[in-house]
């Protein structure tokens, strides 16, 4: 469960017994709902393919705040996870939000918990608080600025050089940016479950095995992983990096939903997902896979779960939010 900064908007959420229909079908029935709720679909790159397909934006956290922000739809039904549908709706007071699962949070985001930040945000009360977007509304009510890792070092390069900045909640992107930027910050020791799964001697038997490969990881990575990477970046920039790359082959370290959109922007070229520590399936996020279309379909023909948010909460984590979006545009 995430964090109680929103709930299910409904006291009373009248769940339909009736069984989904399946297949063509059941994709037939989400465009129906989509066009009767005048609803869009964003979805996250780490969704299961069959969800990216109904969606009507696929993207990463910035663009997807972006899409979130300048949607017309009365409706904005979220493939992803909870803080994403939260973002949403601290963006657009006026539109329902619904999530398929909401139970999908993140691991990233728990590791932050607001009544342990709050007096670490207060003991550093003259650091400037840049918090990357996978925290909770609470978290980004006590933030100056929010970024991604799209944007994240523009963010940095724009604060004045004697400004100290505490950064969170992920620590591998922080410790990243530090050595990226040469900006010291002070971090919050947070991190993703997903990402700290590689296991780096597993990686390195496998560009053995596949010499000419590249390794493309996403800056959530531990630094064991990140050194061995030919190139680092947002699963935008991943994805764009495949997409105009010569090469042939890569090894991806971050979430496996995004190699469906590489595969189809470049069908002749061979994405290998990097090796988890154990022999699990723990590269994949447990909490994105909690979505499914059947669950999809439900939410839009029940209207729940919706995400409502306390105004007074969605004030503050506006302005970090908003002046992100602005430094991004
Ligand atoms: S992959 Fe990690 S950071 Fe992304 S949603 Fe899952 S747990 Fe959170």
């Amino acid at each position: 469960m995430t964090s109680g900064s929103s709930s299910v908007g409904t006291a009373f959420i009248t769940q339909d017994l009736a069984l989904p229909p399946s297949g063509r079908e059941l994709e037939a029935e989400i465009r129906h709902l989509k066009r009767k709720l005048n609803a869009v679909i964003l979805a996250h790159f780490y969704q299961d393919s069959e969800i990216q397909e109904v969606a009507d934006f696929i993207g990463d956290s910035l663009q997807l705040a972006q899409q979130a922000a300048r949607t017309a739809a009365d409706v904005i039904v979220f493939a992803g996870v909870h803080f994403m549908a939260e973002t949403a709706k601290i963006l657009n007071p006026a539109r329902r939000v619904l999530l398929p699962d909401l139970n999908a949070g993140c691991s990233l985001a728990e590791s932050c918990p607001p009544h342990l930040f709050r007096p670490f945000r207060e003991h550093y009360a003259d650091h400037l608080v840049i918090s990357y977007i996978n925290c909770s509304a609470e978290i980004k009510a006590m933030s100056d600025v929010i970024c991604t890792s799209s944007n994240a070092d523009r963010i940095i390069a724009q604060v004045p050089r004697e400004q100290p900045i505490l950064f969170g909640p992920d620590r591998n992107l922080g410790n990243y940016l530090i050595r990226k930027t040469g900006r010291p910050m002070r971090l919050w020791q947070g991190f993703c479950i997903v990402h700290e799964t590689f296991s780096e001697q597993k990686l390195l038997r496998l560009k053995l095995r596949h010499p000419s490969a590249q390794i493309l990881a996403h800056p959530e990575c531990e630094e064991r992983v990140l050194r061995h990477a030919d190139y680092i970046g947002s699963t935008t920039g991943l994805l764009n990096y495949v997409r105009e790359s010569p090469g042939r082959e890569f090894i991806i370290a971050t979430e496996p939903g995004i190699i469906y959109q590489m595969k189809k922007a470049c069908p002749e070229k061979t994405f290998i997902p990097a090796p988890p520590e154990n022999s699990c399936a723990c590269n994949q996020c447990p909490h994105m896979r909690l979505n499914t279309l059947e669950k999809l379909w439900l939410c839009m023909k029940n209207g729940a779960p919706e995400i409502s948010m306390d105004e007074d909460l969605r004030l503050r984590a506006l302005r970090p939010l908003q002046r992100m979006l602005d430094l991004s545009a």
